[in-house]
């Protein structure tokens, strides 16, 4: 491994008990990956095929049944706030306003007191576009409104990796590019702490239009089977292709 990586996925397999069966079934199998800074990665492969498990791992939920996942040199055992996650069903807390969803993460701080606490949501309010909707509950917001929510509570804690299990998959496609874009435009300015994005996506044309490395997941149990690395529109159309016969 060298210091240039972020995180480092080395040889990992993931096996889930069966109660019912008392069996063991094997999801993931040798799992190699880097991220490197200025990195946004996309993951696409099949239904069921281990994607969410493999981001869970990275997150630090879930621990690999063999093999190691290091982030910035060392092994993840736990969750930790340089690695924040958005989900595909938004996760909001039902119970809590969008500002206390959002300062979720930040309560327990010790770096920031509560008069800072309200000023970095304020920010990333301003910056996610949900000026206004500080008060609302998450059944008031549309499904865009929601995962904005979702991104805002992610950033908050000012994450070196964002790991993304298809956050537009349940929106539809105007509102889903509208807030990719955004996401890419904060991204691109670079003024997030922000340093990698992993996405899982079902969908090629978003992890072409998104991502400068593209990995194909396929298998049973799944495995990283190709990767794509985009620089020019011509490899990309020429990926989308090669993807698509992939995954048929
Ligand atoms: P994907 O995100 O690619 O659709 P998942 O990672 O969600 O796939 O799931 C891969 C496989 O692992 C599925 O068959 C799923 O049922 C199984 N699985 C996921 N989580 C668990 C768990 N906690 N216990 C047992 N099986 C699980
Ligand atoms: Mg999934």
């Amino acid at each position: 491994m060298t210091n240039s990586e972020l995180l480092n996925v080395k040889h990992v397999s993931k096996k889930f008990e069966h109660a019912e069966k008392s069996g063991i079934r094997p999801v993931l199998t040798d799992i190699n990956l880097a991220v490197k800074p200025g990195q946004f990665i996309s993951i696409i492969g099949p239904s069921g095929v281990g994607k969410s498990t493999l981001l869970r791992m990275m997150a630090g939920i879930s621990r690999p049944s063999t093999g190691t996942i290091d982030f910035a040199g060392r092994q993840i055992v736990k969750p930790s706030q340089r690695i924040s996650m958005v989900f595909q069903n938004f996760a909001l807390f039902p119970w809590l306003t969008v500002q206390k969803n959002i300062a979720f993460g930040l309560e327990n701080s010790r770096k920031r007191n509560q008069g800072q606490i309200q000023q970095k949501v304020r920010d990333l309010i301003n910056l996610i576009g949900l000026k206004g909707l500080e008060a609302a509950y998450p059944y008031e917001l549309s499904g865009g409104m929601k995962q904005r929510v979702g991104f805002a509570r992610a950033l908050a804690v000012d994450p070196e990796l964002l790991l993304l299990d298809e956050p537009f998959s349940a929106l539809d496609v105007l509102t889903g590019e509208q807030l990719s874009s955004d996401l890419m435009t904060l991204w691109r300015q670079g003024d997030l702490n922000m340093k990698a994005l992993v996405m899982i996506t079902h969908n090629i044309s978003e992890a072409v239009r998104l991502s400068n490395v593209i990995y194909v997941m396929n298998g049973s149990p799944g495995t990283l089977v190709r990767v794509y690395r985009l620089k020019t529109p011509v490899e990309q159309r020429t990926a989308s292709q090669i993807m698509r016969k992939t995954l048929e």
